[in-house]
């Protein structure tokens, strides 16, 4: 073994130099990241993510003088966890050969630009985005890296509440932790900023799942229903009046609550005209949520928003880096709709948000 590694390490040595050797060695690294955010933002089956997730971890736990010797004896897919796919993705990454695997994947995720192109280039920012704090899968810095990238000024941390458990929601405990960390994130990103926030739940009875007095401190609250979504239409508009008529409530997320991908999940039932007369009277923005098999409102309830001028916020509600650049899609909805820039509530500079959210 040692000898083995030893007769490959010596070119590399002589050659180029450790450090070329170690960015070879970040190279299939490096790679594996690209691979998992196109996965992600082509919203791939969770189990193709978590393969390259898993040989992500492997490559990282290798040191690179073990890495080298297995990929020069062809066994990489001899590892525990590293498969065809993984294994291409390594092999082209650390031999400096043209990656077919990673190249398909970025073309065939790429977000097509259409009608909604200039105002996508008008977002400053995304107000509905999850970390690993609840059940995102990347960490509040690279969730903000991601989206800093994209050319976003701000993003607003939005990780689900306490009674969501299936979710990991955050106790009032672990959101002031949460907010002690966005603290430091922001001293060392400026000028990009992190705003704080919560998806909060709307219970069945109008309130929130969250006390006023952390609700205050946040700058953005999105609220939304998680559960009993087959409540009688009377019942499910007044729970989500009462919500939106909520002072701390400053956007309206996925309001019918329904799936078009799979198996799906029909939309919940309420008074559309008494929601959005609330959601104007109030000044609660309505939600377009662009996750592609949630795509909520559907058109015509966007019509009808537009007809009562409600303020509106095109948000990814990404749980992974590569899913913050689903905008374009509510992007193309709303431009499709009729919507003017100036009424959704991310094509406003921080201040300009924050100063709304505190006047409410
Ligand atoms: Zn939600
Ligand atoms: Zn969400």
């Amino acid at each position: 073994m040692a000898r083995c590694c030893a007769s490959l390490l010596t070119p590399l040595q002589e050659h180029t130099s450790l450090t070329r050797y170690h960015f070879f060695m970040g190279a299939a690294a490096d790679a594996l990241r690209q691979a998992i955010y196109y996965l992600d933002r082509e919203l791939a089956a969770a189990q193709k993510v978590r393969a390259f997730q898993r040989a992500l971890g492997i490559v990282e736990e290798l040191d690179d003088e073990k890495l080298a010797n297995i990929q020069a004896a062809g066994k990489l897919t001899d590892l525990p966890g590293i498969g065809k796919s993984t294994g291409s993705v390594i092999a082209a990454a650390v031999a400096g050969t043209p990656n077919t695997y990673l190249d398909d994947l970025r073309e065939r995720s790429e977000i097509p630009l259409g009608v909604g192109a200039a105002l996508r280039a008008a977002l400053k920012g995304d107000c509905h985005v999850h970390s690993t704090w609840s059940d995102g899968g990347a960490t509040i810095e690279d969730m903000a890296t991601a989206a800093a990238a994209l050319g976003h000024d701000y993003v607003v941390m939005t990780d689900h509440s306490p009674r969501l458990t299936i979710a990991h929601g955050l106790s009032e405990e672990r959101l002031a932790e949460q907010l002690d960390e966005i603290d430091r994130l922001n001293a060392t990103m400026a000028p990009f900023r992190i705003l704080t926030g919560l998806e909060v739940d709307i219970l069945v009875d109008g309130s929130l799942d969250l006390s006023d007095e952390m609700l205050e401190r946040l700058d953005v609250v999105v609220a939304s229903v998680h559960s009993k979504f087959r409540l009688p239409a009377d019942e499910m508009t007044q729970r989500m009046v009462l919500a939106i008529a909520n002072p701390h409530v400053d956007v309206l997320g996925h309001m019918t609550n329904r799936k078009v991908v799979g198996s799906g999940r029909a939309p919940s039932e309420f008074d559309p005209d008494m929601v959005f007369a609330a959601c104007a009277k109030f000044g609660t923005a309505v939600e377009i949520n662009c996750r592609p098999e949630r795509q909520d409102p559907p058109e015509e309830l966007l019509a009808l928003a537009l007809e009562w001028e409600c303020l509106l916020a095109i948000n990814t509600d990404a749980h992974a880096p590569g899913q913050l650049e689903w905008q374009p899609y509510g992007c193309d909805k709303a431009v499709a709709a009729g919507v003017e820039p100036d009424q959704v509530i991310n094509t406003w500079a921080a201040d300009e948000l924050l100063a709304w959210t505190a006047s409410k």
